[in-house]
């Protein structure tokens, strides 16, 4: 059956792409049964034991999950100090799962998770354009200009780009639903900044068509194959 050169396996069962994985293997993070990994060629056969981070990769079968973050809580796998959303997590497969688009610190709301590298990449990949909805609480009144202005972009200098057009509809006048095809760094913050009106609070509700629903704060369940089908 198959065999995979040790960088294919490791980007297909994890976040990290084909090209990371040069400095994983100086780094020493990956060990082949065993042994440190010395060569991004070495091959991988269905009876290799393949471990990354102390983590074992393969002999999983592949796990989407969403989760409702609370806020306090950080987008990662590892924290020495605050609650990470995989603690929050309980599956026998939890150790080998990344995030699929992180929130921040405050954020609350829908994040995914999984082992399938090719999936997460290809939801997170920019020309995939996939819908981020957000529900937000500002400190100021919101106005008409706003969505004028959300719709035809917002320059931030720092990266220098213009955010891409972006569908707000206010529901009443400190809420409004954010619609967002892209995820730069506290970009909602960032948009709202631009008439300085402070995000009170940001909860993420669907992520393409998959839908937070009814799910409770800090609890997870696997998507259905629908579900991951959707995205990818
Ligand atoms: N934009 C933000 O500012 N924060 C998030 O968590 C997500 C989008």
């Amino acid at each position: 059956s198959t065999a995979y050169r040790l960088d294919r396996f490791i980007s297909k069962y994890t976040e990290h792409s084909l090209s990371d994985v040069r400095l994983l293997v100086a780094q020493k993070r990956i060990l082949v049964d065993g042994v440190a990994a010395d060569s991004i060629r070495q091959r991988i056969t269905k009876f290799t034991h393949v471990v990354l981070d102390e983590v074992c990769l393969n002999h999983n079968k592949p796990v989407y999950l969403m989760l409702n973050k609370p806020k306090g809580t950080v987008s990662a796998t590892k924290d020495n100090k605050h609650t990470t959303v995989l603690d929050l997590i309980d599956h026998p497969q939890k150790a080998g799962l990344h995030i699929v688009g992180r929130l921040d610190f405050n954020t609350t709301g829908l994040v995914l998770l999984t082992n399938d590298g090719a999936w997460s990449r290809q939801v997170s990949l920019p020309a995939t354009k996939l819908a981020k909805t957000y529900l937000v609480t500002l400190a100021q009144p919101l106005s008409d200009e706003y969505v004028s202005v959300f719709a035809q972009g917002i320059y931030f200098a720092y990266e220098n780009i213009t955010t891409q057009p972006a569908g707000l509809e206010i529901l009443d006048t400190y809420t409004a639903r954010l619609s967002l095809v892209e995820g730069k760094y506290h970009q909602v913050k960032r948009m709202f900044g631009f008439f300085d009106n402070e995000v009170l609070t940001l909860n993420r509700t669907h992520v393409g068509t998959i839908a937070l629903g009814d799910l409770a704060l800090g609890a997870s369940r696997e998507l259905t194959a629908d579900e991951v089908k959707t995205l990818a």
